[in-house]
């Protein structure tokens, strides 16, 4: 059999470029190569092959895997500190955690938006002090490149330190696969509610766009800036070359990028019959926004005259697991926690029901991403949405002249 098909690359739908084959390979046969719309595959160097079938143990697609039937418990929550939830994407609960495990001497691993030679790229990264958290904080709506902190994770739990993974369930049940033979009886897992996953590299031809646009470099790019409220708002950071640097904030229906992924036209194949999109999960604790909070609980809501606030974020809470139990019992003090249930949390949550779907729109981008590069996207992103487009900058530029307005 050949080894392209071993690692069932025949079929895209089988993969989640999780990259756990290529760092289990001992002969470092296996590379992690852009495709489709910038996502990364697999790529085996055959005459490099031992043939010893690493690979496949490690992956997601061929092996067993441990997951929960149905949540333990469900809860709508936040994080009791204003500047963390500020912060959040959602209600702040990965950063509640994630402090408790750094104070107890723990290390945890999440996605940061890096920025390196003028290249903004997310990837997982291990931190163990409160005042890197920040860089974990916030939904990076592209791949994370995850694999490489594997081997770390491995090397921290045999040294018997308590390891808190967060990621996408894939990359959760990857992780989870990879470790197979390792003594996990340290480690907590989130896994997030995911809608899926554009390429990293179709992201970082976006900046690189952007960039050229805005005649300056892209420091920072936030896809859930707070500054209006819960919501979708997302803001980036320009450098000109004097070094100053300018805030702007930006509509999802105004960027192609981040419009193409809410309507879930762009991520990777395997993303539309994710396996992991339901309700049994394979994280400890499964993280998301709670969206309809207002109807489902209003109670809860202060302005009812509860805990929690709409305007600052709100998080749905899954336990998963006893692990995600005593994950709450041990490092969960710094949380709000209001009881919900599945039935209310996932009524406007589709991903936690079934996989994201895309239209016809798909095939073309990525006809156009391969013929033109992202110019491509763009242009057919901008035809699609004809004046409407022209309106909703009108609309962008109003708000950053108001936004500038309100800190003058
Ligand atoms: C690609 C993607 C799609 C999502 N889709 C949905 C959805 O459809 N419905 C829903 O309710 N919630 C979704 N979420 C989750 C949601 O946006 C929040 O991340 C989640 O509610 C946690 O928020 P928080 O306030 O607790 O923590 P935050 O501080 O906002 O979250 C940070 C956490 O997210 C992780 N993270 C951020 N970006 C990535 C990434 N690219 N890959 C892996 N991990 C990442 C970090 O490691 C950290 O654990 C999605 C998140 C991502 C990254």
């Amino acid at each position: 059999m050949k080894k392209q098909e071993i690692l069932g690359l025949s079929d895209p739908a089988q993969c989640c470029g999780c990259g756990a084959c290529a760092v289990a390979c001992p002969v470092n046969a296996i590379t992690m190569v852009a495709k489709d719309l910038g996502a990364y595959y697999p790529e085996v160097n055959m005459d490099r092959c031992v043939s010893c079938g690493k690979c496949q143990k490690v992956c997601v697609f061929q092996s067993e895997e441990e997951h929960s039937d149905a949540p333990l418990r469900v809860y709508a929550a936040a994080n009791a500190d204003r500047q963390q939830l500020k912060g959040s994407a959602s209600g702040g609960v990965f950063a509640a955690l994630a402090k408790s495990v750094i104070a107890e001497g723990g290390i945890v691993y999440g996605c940061s938006m890096e920025y390196t030679h003028g290249v903004l790229t997310p990837m997982h990264i291990g931190i163990d002090t409160e005042a890197a958290l920040t860089k974990l904080q916030g939904s990076k709506y592209v791949q994370s490149k995850a694999f490489h902190c594997f081997p770390e994770v491995k090397t921290h739990l045999q040294s018997g330190r308590v390891v808190f993974f967060s990621g996408t369930p894939c990359q959760v049940a990857a992780l989870k696969c990879y470790l197979r033979e390792t003594n996990t009886e340290r480690l907590f897992a989130a896994d997030l509610v995911c809608h899926g996953t554009p390429g990293t590299v179709l992201f970082e031809d976006y900046i690189a766009r952007l960039k050229k646009r805005q005649n300056g470099d892209i420091t920072a790019f936030s896809f859930r800036d707070k500054s209006s409220g819960w919501g979708l708002l997302a803001g980036y950071q320009v450098q000109d070359k004097n070094g100053r640097e300018k805030q702007t904030l930006l509509r999802p229906d105004c960027s192609s990028y981040y419009s193409l992924f809410l309507s879930s036209e762009t991520y990777r194949e395997s993303c539309y019959s994710c396996p992991w999109a339901n309700t049994a999960r394979v994280g400890d604790v499964t993280l998301g926004d709670y969206w309809g909070i207002e109807n489902e609980h209003p109670e809860y809501l202060t302005e009812n005259g509860g805990k929690l606030s709409a305007a600052a974020g709100i998080s749905v809470l899954l336990v998963n697991s006893e692990q995600g139990k005593t994950l709450l019992k041990r490092f969960g003090s710094g949380l709000v926690l209001e009881a919900s249930n599945l039935e209310s949390a996932s009524r406007q949550n589709t991903q936690l029901r079934k996989p994201s779907s895309h239209t016809a729109l798909r095939e073309e981008l990525v006809r156009c991403y391969e013929t033109e590069g992202y110019p491509g996207v763009e242009k057919l992103f901008r035809k699609k949405q004809g004046l409407r487009y022209c309106v909703r900058r009108i609309k962008n530029l109003f708000l950053n002249w108001k936004n500038k307005r309100r800190y003058e």
